[in-house]
C-alpha cells in the first residue's frame, strides 16, 4: 500500500462531529459521503453494536447515505456487519461494529527511548513497549523498526494498517523533516521515508502536542467540540490548536509555538534567544527552579525530579507548594493571553502537574481569568494520561490520512441531498 503523499488533515474537508455526528443540512452527495464518513466511524464506535437505521436516526442523514458510507467502511475492511439483536416487533436488524482485528503500529518517541505500541481500531492498547533509543536517528529508527516487527509476529490474527508516530518536535509537511526538536537530533531526514524502507507499510507523523489532541477528536471526549487547544506542560510548553473544528499546523507546520511567547521580558533567558519565554516560568523545569531558588534561602533537601516535587507538595511541603503555585500562575498567565487570542471552548493540560489538579487548578483559572474580555471562559480540563493520548493520537493521524486518502478516490458530484 502507498501512503497518500498529496493530501494533508488541513486539506481535508471540515469533518469533525457535532454531537449528532453534524451531518445535518444540505450538502452534495458526493461530498456529503467523504465529508460523513470520519463522523459517522466515531458515531459506530461510541454506539457499537448498530444498527444502519440507528445511524440514520443518530447522525440525521438519509438511511441511502448511511448505507453508502456503510458498503465504503466494509469494502475498506473497517466494520463488520453481523449478529441481530431481538427486538419486540417488526425485522431484526443486523448490527454494525468496528473490525478489532485491524490494529495500528504505534511509536512515541522521546529523547533516548521509545514507546512501541499496537492498538486496534476501537482505540485500545493491545501491546506496550519501552525501548532505549541511540542518539543516531537511522540506527533508532532500526530499533523502533525491529520491536515493531517483532510485536506485528506476536499478533498473526491482525491486519496492520500503518504506522503512526509520534514526534517532540514540529514536523515540517513538505519534507517530513523534524524541525524545532531541541531535544532530539534528527534534524535532516526524510523521516518517514527512513521508516517505509524498514516496514514496508504506510507511515505517518505527528508532533507530540497535536497527537494528543487528535486522540481526544477520535478516541476521547470532544464531541461537538470545535475550538480547543491542548498545551502539553513537560520540560517546556507545547500547544496544539483546534480553530473551527481543524487541526492548525500553520506555514512549515510551525503554528502552535506558544510557549515562546514573552511573560517577563527581565526572566531567564529561553533557549530561543529570548528573555521569559512562557516556557521559561510555567514549564516543570521552572518549578524545579523556583524550588532550587527557594531552597538555598531555606536549607531544604535538593530536588530533581518533577515527581519528587509534587510528593513534597502533597505531603504539604511549604517550598514545594510555593515553586508549583507560582508555576501554576505563570501557566495561568500564559492561557490568559491563549484565551484572548483564541478563545477556545476547552483547554485541554497535560502534564505533571495535573496529578496534582485539585490544588493547581484553581490558581491556574485565578490568574487566567483576571481582566478576562470574554464573558464565557473556556472549560479547564485535566487531560487522561498523557503517553497513552500520544499513542492513541499516533494512531489517528494514521487513520486520518488512510481515510483521507480513501475518500480521495470516491466519484464527487452536485447533487444536494437533503438529509
Ligand atoms: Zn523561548
Amino acid at each position: 500500500m502507498t501512503p497518500a503523499r498529496n493530501t494533508t488533515p488541513n486539506s481535508k474537508p471540515d469533518t469533525a462531529p457535532r454531537s449528532n455526528g453534524g451531518l445535518a443540512g444540505d450538502v452534495p452527495a458526493g461530498d456529503l459521503r467523504v465529508q460523513a464518513r470520519d463522523p459517522l466511524l466515531k458515531l459506530i464506535r461510541a454506539h457499537q453494536p448498530v444498527s444502519r437505521a440507528d445511524l440514520a436516526r443518530i447522525s440525521g442523514l438519509r438511511p441511502g447515505m448511511v448505507s453508502l458510507i456503510v458498503d465504503d467502511l466494509k469494502a475498506d475492511h473497517w466494520i463488520t456487519e453481523g449478529g441481530s439483536v431481538a427486538r419486540p416487533r417488526g425485522r431484526r436488524p443486523t448490527m454494525l461494529t468496528l473490525n478489532d482485528r485491524l490494529a495500528i503500529l504505534v511509536a512515541d518517541v522521546r529523547p533516548k527511548r521509545a514507546i512501541v505500541a499496537l492498538i486496534d481500531l476501537p482505540g485500545r492498547l493491545l501491546t506496550r513497549r519501552i525501548i532505549p533509543l541511540a542518539s543516531e536517528p537511522q540506527r533508532a529508527i532500526r530499533s523502533i523498526s525491529d520491536c515493531m516487527a517483532a510485536i506485528q509476529a506476536e499478533h498473526p490474527s491482525l491486519t496492520i494498517e500503518g504506522i503512526g508516530v509520534s514526534l517532540p518536535g514540529r514536523i515540517d509537511p513538505s519534507t517530513q523533516h523534524l524541525i524545532f526538536a531541541p531535544n532530539l537530533d534528527w534534524a535532516n531526514l526524510d523521516i518517514r521515508e527512513a521508516f517505509e524502507a524498514q516496514t514496508r507499510l504506510p507511515v505517518e507523523l505527528e508532533n507530540d502536542a497535536n497527537g494528543c489532541l487528535l486522540s481526544e477528536l477520535w478516541f476521547g471526549r470532544m464531541d461537538g467540540i470545535r475550538d480547543a487547544v491542548l498545551v502539553a506542560i513537560a520540560e517546556g510548553i507545547g500547544t496544539a490548536l483546534l480553530v473551527n473544528g481543524q487541526l492548525s499546523r500553520g506555514r512549515a507546520g510551525m503554528a502552535g509555538e506558544f510557549g515562546h511567547i514573552q511573560l517577563d521580558s527581565n526572566g531567564p533567558r529561553c533557549a530561543c534567544g529570548q528573555l521569559g519565554c512562557w516556557e521559561m516560568l510555567g514549564s516543570s523545569s521552572a518549578a524545579l527552579r523556583f524550588y532550587d531558588e527557594h531552597r538555598h534561602e531555606t536549607g531544604a533537601p535538593a530536588v530533581s525530579t518533577m515527581d519528587s516535587l509534587l510528593h513534597l507538595a502533597e505531603e504539604g511541603d511549604p517550598p514545594a507548594l510555593a515553586a508549583l503555585t507560582r508555576q501554576a500562575e505563570y501557566i495561568g498567565k500564559g492561557l490568559r493571553l491563549l484565551v484572548a487570542a483564541l478563545s477556545p471552548e476547552v483547554i485541554l493540560v497535560t502534564g505533571e502537574i495535573t496529578s496534582l489538579w485539585g490544588i493547581f487548578a484553581p490558581v491556574i483559572e485565578k490568574h487566567m481569568s483576571a481582566n478576562m474580555l470574554a464573558q464565557v471562559l473556556p472549560r479547564l480540563v485535566p487531560a487522561t494520561d498523557a503517553e497513552s493520548a500520544r499513542l492513541r493520537g499516533a494512531a489517528a493521524v494514521l487513520l486520518q490520512r488512510v481515510s483521507s486518502q480513501r475518500n480521495s478516490r470516491l466519484p464527487t458530484n452536485g447533487r444536494t441531498v437533503a438529509s
